[in-house]
């Protein structure tokens, strides 16, 4: 989830490198203390936009993610965060947003170098909307409160809302720092403690929030940082007998091999997967809102955005000029060093994503569709690919059905509003959707007909923490943000007292 709101603020000092990266290799945080891997290994951390080693970070697998969970359980048995009084827990949550807006350069830096996004953005969207997370959660543990029941005069029933326990977190790299804090705030204001895993690509702002965390007052114990792969680290969250909850961001994939393993103790899990998201330009819609809101929809982030609004639909008779649009409004993504102020799109986040995009490229051509930008593989150092769209595309084609989390539009006809909608909703996906029109009754219409956990009118890619945000269908199940996600991070016990 993320904005694609125009960044307004500038960086201030973009050339300084963090003494943390330097500070290298970064350790594990365990306990409240910052602790190599039992293994010794460590791992490197790339800079995707000139390919360049910037620290090594630490390989957490299980015998580390053991020691966490026993970290974790020690602070939660003995009540130090859950018991602790719900205004001295908002408090400390305020606390932490006050120092992610005290570091929030840094913070951005790191969060450029390591994902490869412009640096203005990863300030006015990733870190503003770390903190803006904390303010609203710091909110809730003051309103997470039972219910009485009056039915029987003789008993006295009433319910208690409690934290799960024990939490693993794992998170994705396309907004690795907005992404933890999604998890960890809503998780924090419910009272439980946890084990955080970054994705291997993005360590470094979950390890600089792990000092923020800190130096907030967080009691140790409570959050745990293991950076290390999927498979060792996330995957002994995934089946650790002691865990009670896993909040899982990333792909179906992945997602479906988290719930196969909860399946040991029966951890209660939420998934935010993956999205073909459909965005759909009905003939009476705003044209120029429409094409300029469909160009950032897709290239945002360079598409590494789990609700891109990948699948443009538009009707049969409007469909070459729109492309037309589409493809003069995409040369004006200025695509380079994400240091620089004006650049839109940075790399790639990895040579693995770089190879899984130009692969996608290739298919997309092989299945007949049109390039009309784009679609060539760029030389040099950095991950960075062009923003390509693509005409002609058929719904039942690889490149509209297959999640290519890279700057790739496919423009897809449709005959009405009918087939718009079948169209749309046919893919395995439900995240997103949009729909364009100036006719109200229509835009309602449609927003009830699309298969999707979010849907847009006449705008793409609005969010709010306060709004509930999750998936259909393969996209996954749960809602974070709001007052859905207290549901995820709590449990409901009922109390019987004889009068
Ligand atoms: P991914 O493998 O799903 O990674 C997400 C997180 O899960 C990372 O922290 C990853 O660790 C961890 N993980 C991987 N295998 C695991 C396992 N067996 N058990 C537990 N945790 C595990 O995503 P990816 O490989 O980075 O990207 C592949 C594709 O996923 C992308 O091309 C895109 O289509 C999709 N994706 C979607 C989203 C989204 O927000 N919906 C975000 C990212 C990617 P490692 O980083 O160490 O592997
Ligand atoms: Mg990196």
């Amino acid at each position: 989830m993320a904005t694609t709101q125009a960044a307004s603020e500038k960086i201030t000092s973009v050339t300084a490198i963090p003494a943390f990266i330097k500070d290298s290799p970064k350790k594990l945080l365990i306990g409240g203390k910052w602790v190599s891997a039992k293994s010794g290994k460590t791992f490197e951390s790339i800079n995707p936009a000139t390919e360049a080693v910037i620290c090594q970070v630490a390989e957490g697998d299980k015998a580390d993610v053991d020691e966490a969970v026993k970290a974790a359980r020690k602070a939660y048995e003995t009540g130090k965060w859950s018991a602790m009084g719900p205004h001295e827990r908002g408090r400390l949550l305020l606390k932490i947003a006050d120092l992610i807006e005290k570091y929030a350069d840094e913070l951005a830096l790191l969060e450029s170098l390591d994902n490869g996004k412009p640096v203005v953005q990863a300030k006015n969207i990733d870190v503003r909307g770390a903190a803006a997370q904390f303010r609203y959660f710091a909110g809730w543990p003051t309103k997470i409160y039972g219910e009485t029941n009056p039915s029987d005069p003789s008993i006295f029933s009433y319910t208690l809302r409690e934290p799960m326990g024990v939490c693993g977190l794992i998170v994705p790299w396309n907004f690795p720092l907005l992404m933890a804090v999604q998890k960890t705030a809503p998780a924090l204001a419910c009272g439980n403690t946890m084990i955080l895993k970054p994705a291997e690509q993005t360590p470094l702002t979950a390890l600089r929030f792990g000092e923020i965390l800190l130096e907030a007052g967080v009691p140790e114990g409570v959050v745990n940082v293991i950076t290390g792969f999927g498979p060792g680290a996330g995957s002994s969250i995934a089946e650790h007998p002691d865990i009670d909850k896993v909040s899982f961001t990333g792909s179906t994939e992945v997602g479906k091999l988290i719930l196969q393993a909860s399946a040991g103790n029966l951890k209660r899990v939420s998934l935010e997967l993956g999205g073909k998201s459909p965005n759909i330009v009905l003939p009476d819609a705003d044209m120029d809102a429409a094409v300029n809101t469909a160009v950032n929809g897709v290239f945002f982030n360079s598409g590494q955005v789990c609700v891109a609004g990948t699948r443009i639909f538009v009707q049969r008779d409007q469909y070459e000029g729109f492309v037309e649009r589409l493809t003069q409004a995409s040369r004006k993504m200025t695509i380079g060093d994400p240091l620089s102020p004006d650049t839109r799109l940075g790399p790639l986040v990895s040579k693995e994503q770089f190879d899984r995009v130009n692969n996608y490229l290739e298919i997309g051509k092989k299945e007949g569709a049109r390039v009309t930008i784009g679609g060539e593989k760029v030389s040099g150092k950095g991950y960075f690919v062009k923003p390509t769209v693509f005409a002609d595309v058929d719904n039942k084609m690889k490149i509209a059905r297959e999640e290519i989390f890279g700057p790739v539009a496919a423009a897809i006809p449709f005959k009405d509003e009918n087939d718009a909608i079948l169209q749309g909703n046919d893919t395995t996906y439900g995240l997103a959707a949009a729909v364009w029109t100036r006719d109200v009754s229509r835009a309602h219409r449609v927003a009830r007909a699309l298969k999707a956990g979010t849907v847009w009118v006449n705008n793409y890619g609005s969010s709010d923490v306060a709004m509930p945000f999750g998936g259909y269908k393969q996209s996954g199940f749960g809602r974070e943000g709001g007052r859905h996600v207290i549901d995820l991070f709590t449990q409901i016990k009922s109390v019987y007292v004889k009068l």
